[in-house]
């Protein structure tokens, strides 16, 4: 799944507080894992976000890695662990205490197959944001502020994680590779093992005096304010995509994007299908038979004027032309629909039954005089 790409902040996927407890973690954990686990939840993307969550809360519940991100965000935690080793040290099956079978299989596939994250990466992780939006918002749309925490190089040191004035020292250990070859000789086979250098974490450089602003990382994890362009008439399933807003990279190449996904919030009166909105009127049976013109009030609170022909049957759609949402890209609007409820009249009135009566009974001697020997018989009424 294309999805599993992006990253987001691990505190927003465990809905959590940067300040959070331990035990606060912990119990946010297993509230949203026991929700989502493929076991239980048969929705396709619950899988996806199990593992989001799992992998959340194998750093933050990890006092190192949480160190770690919390001074550089995603690109320092993969650069130091693979998603294997981030999941090997993690014992989740303790979690859930076996309710679930064996755990350590589907970890392995859910994760088994990924490739080393930081490993050769082009450019630096995408970041997800997921905003909400009232129809309304998404009406309109213009500039919306929003917040996030990312990684990014590290202005003083420029991402060597040097001090100012001092250089990052060529790694001895591993010639500068960041990788340290083993060669074991058995017999007529030669060995060779590839493992990331210790000394300088795979970096092939060592800081001596670190940078006092990110400590030596080259990264800083850092809140942004942002501006959005929503355009107006924006729905889910759309995204929208800040180029360059992502998280930082961790060999120097570029940044991520920033994906903003727009979910749209229920609204109490209006339905929207696409680029047309429904709304439900309730219109009296003499006022559905005999016809009116009515008004109602659009989206924004406007009031727009429907013609209900004499005659109009309960479910009937009017259409008003021009009065849904606005269509991305700016080429005219959508239609509103006014789907008409005919209300059966309670609570009558002696005069109102006295009318209604008299009615019944004109419509029951029409009907006889109209229907044509054995067809549709009119019912008989009760006495
Ligand atoms: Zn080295
Ligand atoms: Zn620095």
């Amino acid at each position: 799944m294309a999805e599993t790409e992006t990253k987001r902040d691990y505190y927003e996927v465990l809905g959590v507080d940067r300040s959070a407890t331990r035990e606060q973690i912990k119990h946010a954990y297993r509230r949203l894992a026991l929700q989502y686990h493929p076991d239980k939840n048969k929705d396709p993307a619950a899988a996806a976000k199990f593992r989001e969550l799992a992998e959340a809360y194998a750093v933050l519940s990890d006092d190192t890695k949480r160190k770690e991100y919390d001074a550089t965000g995603h690109v320092g935690v993969s650069e130091r662990w693979s998603q294997d080793d981030l999941m090997r040290d993690f014992q989740f099956g303790d979690f859930f205490g076996g309710r679930f079978g064996d755990l350590s299989g589907m970890f392995g596939d859910l994760f088994g197959r990924r490739t080393r994250p930081g490993a050769g990466a082009a450019r630096g992780v995408d970041l997800r944001y997921d905003l909400e939006l009232t129809l309304e918002e998404a009406a309109r749309g213009g500039e919306r502020e929003i917040q996030i925490t990312r990684s990014e190089r590290c202005g003083p040191c420029g991402g060597s994680g040097a001090k100012a004035g001092t250089k990052p020292l060529f790694c001895q250990d591993c010639k500068g590779t960041g990788q340290k070859q083993e060669v074991k000789t058995k017999k007529d086979m030669r060995l060779v093992t590839l493992t990331t250098c210790a000394r300088c974490r795979g970096r092939g450089q060592i800081v001596e005096s670190p940078c006092p602003i990110c400590q030596g990382n080259g990264y800083q994890f850092l809140p942004h304010t942002l501006k959005v362009k929503i355009p107006p008439g924006v729905d889910d399933g759309m995204m929208i995509r800040l180029a360059g807003q992502g998280e930082a990279n961790a060999n120097g190449g570029a940044p991520g994007d920033l994906l903003i996904r727009p979910h749209l919030r229920r609204h109490p009166l209006f339905e929207r299908h696409g680029d047309d909105l429904y709304m439900v009127q309730s219109v009296t049976f003499p006022d559905a038979a005999l016809g009116r013109k009515l008004r109602v009030a659009g989206l924004e609170g406007e009031a727009l004027h429907v013609t209900v022909p004499a005659g109009t049957q309960n479910g009937t759609a009017l259409r008003l032309n021009g009065k849904g949402m606005p269509k991305v890209g700016g080429r005219g609007n959508g239609d509103l629909f006014v789907v008409v409820e005919v209300r059966t009249p309670t609570d009558l009135t002696e005069r109102e039954r006295g009318l209604l009566q008299e009615l019944a009974k004109l419509q029951q001697a029409q009907s006889r005089e109209e229907a044509p020997p054995h067809t549709s018989q009119p019912y008989t009424q009760e006495a």
